[in-house]
């Protein structure tokens, strides 16, 4: 089987998470190493401070607790992503408000972004998709002009540039995820990253059941245990060393798909616009009506052929979830419900040769004559 994305580790990371083991150093709060990542991965998005955390989706929720967002606020959303982005709002009681995507980005279209905002609105959260930028000129022009906080969900984009600035960099706070099938993985893990040092410190405090530093065990907050343990900071600094290869491995798999699929009738190609630099998390595609086989038909054969392939994301409107307590009924988002509807990713991972993506591009192309 061609797997969708598969991790890649090596002796390094066993030697690290060896390392601990023998010196006793696992938790979140003992050994050098959680320091030590904070310091490089958000020295890596050129931000100043980084707090790591148990995974993208509590990332997301303490970026939002340490901006006091509160029930009675509204946070806009991008509307295709995966589910944590919007739970992290719900978390803290806040109204999740959608906003459809865009064609040219597949992300959320900023020019539906103004119409969205009231006095209720506290912050504009946006998702950079499947490795590539939103478009972060216009999604600033808005921030500055309404005084919203911004949070940039990096989760699928480390190392993505728009205009030559690291995503992550843009807002009040950028949030990643370091789950096993991200760009680079401690198996579980997140991080979110601020130049602001009141935000950082509020964070770090939070993450760690409001522990106060004045008198231990006398608490002014509600925290949470979002501590990352020194065993998963020690991988994913081994992870980071090797973050450049990832990243150049899964642009040029992305480039060999493109020029393999480029003439393919009904494929289409994964967006790129010359001002950014997209990390292809993972390679996506839409199968349109003019390829004469469905998207599932497609996934279906190609399954049978051993190769692995996901749907997009169902949007966050259609969620069964949020239908039940009340959110976003009758809402429609057209260009949201037909990606996800015609989307779907390849075998993505950095592990993958070029054998293996000219074989899944060959058997697309057979099952596409054979019908
Ligand atoms: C993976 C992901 C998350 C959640 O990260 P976890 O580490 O799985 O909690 C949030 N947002 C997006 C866009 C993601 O892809």
């Amino acid at each position: 089987m061609i797997y969708v994305c598969e991790p890649y580790l090596g002796k390094r990371e066993q030697e690290a998470a060896l390392e601990c083991l023998r010196r006793g150093e696992i938790s979140g709060t003992s050994g050098r190493f959680i320091q030590e990542f904070e310091q490089r991965f958000s020295n890596f998005c050129s931000v100043r401070y980084g707090v790591s955390t148990t995974s993208g989706t509590t990332a997301l929720h303490l970026a939002l607790a340490s901006l006091g967002i509160k029930a009675g606020d509204e946070v806009i959303v991008s509307n295709l992503t995966n589910i944590a982005t919007v739970y992290s709002i719900v978390y803290t009681g806040a109204r999740p408000v959608l906003v459809d995507s865009e064609d040219k980005t597949w992300n959320i279209d900023a020019g539906k972004i103004e119409g969205k905002i009231n006095k209720r609105t506290k912050a504009i959260l946006v998702v950079h998709l499947y490795g590539h930028p939103a478009e972060m000129d216009e999604i600033m022009r808005i921030k500055r002009k309404y005084n919203l906080y911004l949070i940039e969900d990096a989760a699928e984009a480390h190392g993505a540039e728009y205009k030559n600035k690291k995503v992550g960099s843009f807002a009040d706070i950028g949030c990643f995820s370091f789950y096993a099938n991200k760009i680079i993985t401690t198996g579980e893990g997140g991080m979110l990253v601020t130049d602001n040092k009141r935000i950082y410190e509020r964070a770090q405090l939070l993450k760690n059941l409001a522990f106060s530093r004045k008198r231990r065990f006398k608490h002014f907050h509600i925290g949470f245990n979002y501590r990352m343990s020194n065993l998963q900071a020690a991988i994913g600094l081994k992870q980071l060393e090797r973050i450049r290869y990832f990243i150049n491995r899964k642009i040029k798999n992305a480039h060999f798909y493109n020029r393999l699929l480029g003439e393919v009738e009904g494929i289409v190609l994964p967006p790129c616009q010359p001002y950014v630099k997209n990390v292809y998390w993972m390679y996506c595609i839409l199968v349109n009506d003019n390829f004469g086989l469905s998207r599932d038909k497609l996934m279906q054969r190609l399954k049978e052929k051993n190769i692995e392939t996901r749907t997009f994301f169902i949007p966050m409107h259609l969620q069964p979830i949020f239908r039940k307590i009340g959110l976003f009924r009758n809402e429609k988002h057209p260009v949201c419900e037909r990606l996800s509807r015609q989307g779907l990713y390849l075998p993505s991972g950095v592990n993958l040769s070029v054998e293996q993506i000219a074989y899944v591009c060959e058997q697309i192309k057979k099952i596409q004559k054979k019908g």
